[in-house]
């Protein structure tokens, strides 16, 4: 999946948003979690100048502290607000009381609740009323993430769904953000290659996968919060069918 010009993926990307700000319609929204991905898509975005455009992130109450620093440096570089979205306060306590402060780590079922009380449910509500959403995933980030496609229907959210660097690969996205001078996540040089919520990232050696260090005792085809389906036969449908705006 890795492009043998950084600029041609650059090119890709910025005609199929150009195209999409072109003929969407309504308020859209980016989910930016402080990857360097997602600052390389938001980048792209404004340059496009993709219309009512919402960026916002997930703030699951258990993110690194350094990432309050960078959310501000994010703000103050692009000019613009990235909403916070929290998890419901009672149902944050309910999680807590049942959990701990790790109990995440005792099994799929009690992670996978934490995900979606702090992750999916508020994810689910930002997204509510938008007409689309984008995304900086790409498909070499992970055996859960092969398959997409730059275009989508998310089934989970009932929304178009836009992975504009779908083929780009982390030298890609490294080469914009230089030549670009886009602001990194301080995290990026303590050893992390993707970021996540604190007590369940870790940062990963030499040669290891690049999302290694994301729920490091899960098996791989597991490792996804829920906000992102993980196999094409979850998100499948006609992309024919999709009608934007
Ligand atoms: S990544 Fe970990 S702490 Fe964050 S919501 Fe999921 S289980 Fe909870």
């Amino acid at each position: 999946m890795s492009s043998e010009n950084g600029a041609d993926c650059f090119h890709r990307s910025k005609e199929f948003l150009e195209c999409i700000a072109a003929c969407i319609r309504g308020p859209v929204a980016l989910a930016h979690s402080y990857q360097a991905e997602d600052t390389v898509a938001l980048d792209i975005l404004i340059k496009v100048r993709i219309k009512e455009l919402e960026v916002f992130t997930l703030d699951t109450n258990r993110l690194f502290p350094e990432l309050n620093v960078h959310h501000k440096v994010l703000e103050d570089f692009f000019g613009i607000t990235i909403k916070r979205c929290h998890p419901d306060t009672d149902e944050e306590r309910e999680l807590e009381s049942a959990q701990g402060e790790f109990g995440m780590r005792d099994s799929l079922e009690a992670r996978r609740f934490c995900c979606r009380v702090r992750k999916v449910k508020p994810l689910a509500n930002f997204l509510r009323g938008k007409s689309a959403w984008f995304t900086g995933l790409r498909a070499s980030q992970s055996v859960t993430r092969a398959d997409m496609r730059i275009i989508e229907y998310d089934k989970q959210f009932k929304l178009i769904k836009l992975n504009p660097l779908v083929d780009w690969s982390e030298d890609d996205v490294n080469r914009y953000i230089k030549e670009n001078g886009l602001p990194v996540n301080p995290l990026y040089a303590k050893g992390f290659r993707s970021i996540g919520c604190a007590p369940c990232t870790r940062t990963v050696k030499a040669g290891e996968d690049i999302r290694a260090g994301r729920w490091w005792w899960e098996n791989p085809e597991n490792r996804e919060c829920g906000c992102m389906v993980k196999n094409r036969r979850e998100r499948e449908q006609d992309v024919s069918t999709i009608k934007l705006g």
